[in-house]
């Protein structure tokens, strides 16, 4: 994606990541949310995959079903391309989470967005999920410095749904799988099982009850179950969608974000140096901003 005219951004230069300390400013998530729910990237690039959702018949069920391969492709472009590097278990942790969110989301309203957090305290950790019906996107990181302690391991859900204040929910989190977790979370704050099958490696079901559902059925279903219930039972496929990894962030957004900025922060952030990192609170992308291109963007923001 090219930086918006007039910026500098210098993301290319030879080896920026040795001028600048290790950590990046972290910009707030509330201000890059707002800007990426409410006008998703039109120049998404990334391969989507298709979540089929279908109604089981006699069960009343919702079975929902997607292979992860080409967004897992996507994701791992994106670490590459920022040089994000995760503990193979951290990396587990957050596909599972993208996948477990995904197919979450293919069973809502299409009009709904979500974000999903695991606080984790041994290894401290945040786990951050989030994805958008309206706009077929999924995305996420990890935290590992500056992550809040706490008495307890917990997970908390945010729905967002347009035009309405966003809810959250939160349970006590037991198990660091993102499945059992999301089992969890539908069994305490949906009041109705949802249940998470791996198909494949790459290839994930999620089914969850409708109304009139057949607990004992969906309670006894297992990996097996699952991989014969094209024989076993009947479905109507109810419609297909579509989601990509895709977080939105560029430099051409971040940059209003930075400048935008007081005096006093920009100083804070900035120190002794020419550089500074800004983090995507999303997807832990890493743009680095000189405060010269910071001074030409003002500059050419005040003449336009
Ligand atoms: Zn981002």
């Amino acid at each position: 994606m090219a930086p918006a005219p007039g910026l500098k951004v210098n993301l290319s230069s030879p080896n920026p990541r040795s001028r600048i300390g290790k950590k990046a400013v972290i910009l707030p998530l509330k201000i890059v949310d707002h800007i990426m729910l409410n006008d998703p990237s039109k120049e998404a690039e990334n391969e989507p995959i298709e979540v089929r959702c279908y109604f089981v018949r006699e069960r009343n069920a919702l079975l929902v079903r997607g292979d992860f391969s080409p967004l897992y492709t996507d994701y791992y472009l994106h670490l590459m391309q920022h040089g994000i590097k995760h503990e193979r278990a951290q990396d587990d942790l957050l596909k599972d989470g993208l996948a477990a969110l995904t197919l979450h989301l293919s069973s809502r309203p299409r009009n709904e967005a979500a974000a999903w957090t695991l606080s984790w305290q041994d290894p401290l950790q945040n786990l951050f999920v989030t994805g958008s019906n309206r706009s077929g996107n999924v995305v996420g990181r990890v935290f590992t410095e500056d992550v809040r302690e706490r008495d307890t391991n917990l997970f908390i859900a945010q729905v967002m749904v347009a035009g309405q204040e966003s809810r959250q929910s939160m349970i006590k989190a037991e198990t660091l799988d993102m499945f059992k977790v999301a089992e969890a979370f539908y069994h305490q704050s949906e009041q109705r099982p949802g249940r998470y099958f791996r198909h494949s490696e790459e290839d994930f079901v999620m089914v969850s009850a409708q109304p009139d559902c057949d607990l004992a059925w969906l309670e006894a279903l297992d990996d097996e179950g699952i991989r014969a219930i094209d024989e076993a039972e009947m479905l109507s496929l109810l419609e297909t969608r579509v989601f990509r990894f895709d977080c939105g962030c560029s430099p051409g957004r971040i940059f209003p974000i930075i400048a935008g900025m007081t005096e006093e922060a920009l100083e804070v952030v900035f120190g002794e140096g020419e550089v500074l990192a800004a983090g995507c609170p999303r997807c832990a992308a890493r743009y680095v901003i000189t405060r010269e291109s910071l001074e030409a963007f003002k500059r050419e923001r005040a003449s336009s």
